[in-house]
């Protein structure tokens, strides 16, 4: 497996023409598939200013840092999706290493987040994860941003109570951690998790933004609105 796979978001669209989103030709997406659950931890940066954010270090904390020095992006942030112990498990050694804050995800979760510990016991995980407390929660129509480029925070509960989708209109692009999968859904069996709270999630707030927003996920790859609206069996 590469350590790096980069990607630009708008490669997912390749039949338009890219001169319709001048905004977006900077923002690039790097995935470091971390853990045992292979969560896409993602570099989100300005290839320009190279700046940017990491969204969701879940662990192998050392691998994160190699991928960061390596893309050669100075990090301001790290951006939380949601409390599960594979998206937010090394936030807090990340933070420690990187001298950022821990911005996200909704304060729902902070009952996740203060049990990661614990989690990491039930998974085998022991000694490489820490609780965590964020810097700052997000609420939904929160807008963050780094090098200029701007995400609008929705609050899509359902897999986890707390869960936030970061969406960029400039570029009609969302990271959408665990809400939604190409082809998947979510898993509502966890604790927190609705499975009529995450349908809604997606059919009122994610599906809206349009068939051609792109969208990178918390596991596997990711894909577009379009396709999931037309194909994803979860959601017909
Ligand atoms: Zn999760
Ligand atoms: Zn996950």
């Amino acid at each position: 497996m590469t350590d790096l796979l980069f990607i630009r978001p708008f490669f997912l669209l390749p039949y338009l023409p890219i001169s319709l989103f001048p905004t977006l030709m900077t923002l690039k997406a790097a995935i470091i598939p971390v853990t045992p659950f292979q969560q896409n931890c993602t570099i989100l940066f300005d290839d320009e200013e190279m700046r940017g954010v990491v969204v969701d270090p879940g662990g192998e904390v050392e691998r994160i840092r190699a991928a960061v020095e390596k893309a050669g992006v100075a990090v301001e942030a790290i951006w939380l999706t949601h409390g599960h112990i594979d998206h937010a498990g090394a936030a807090m050694d990340l933070k420690d290493a990187l001298g950022v804050e821990i911005i996200g995800p909704h304060a729902a979760d902070l009952k996740l987040l203060h049990n990661l510990e614990t989690q990491a016991q039930m998974f085998g995980l022991t000694g490489q994860v820490r609780n965590v407390t964020p810097d700052r929660f997000l609420e939904d129509g929160d807008v963050v941003s780094f090098a200029g480029h701007e995400f609008q925070v929705l609050h899509c509960p359902g897999h986890a109570p707390g869960h936030v989708v970061y969406y960029s209109p400039d570029a009609k692009f969302a990271h959408v951690g665990d809400v939604l999968f190409n082809g998947s859904i979510g898993r509502t069996d966890l604790a927190g998790g609705d499975h009529d709270a995450l349908i809604r999630s997606i059919k009122d707030k994610l599906l809206p933004l349009g068939d051609d927003v792109s969208f990178i996920c918390g596991h596997g790859p990711g894909g577009r609105f379009g396709d999931e609206r037309r194909n994803n069996p979860f959601l017909i």
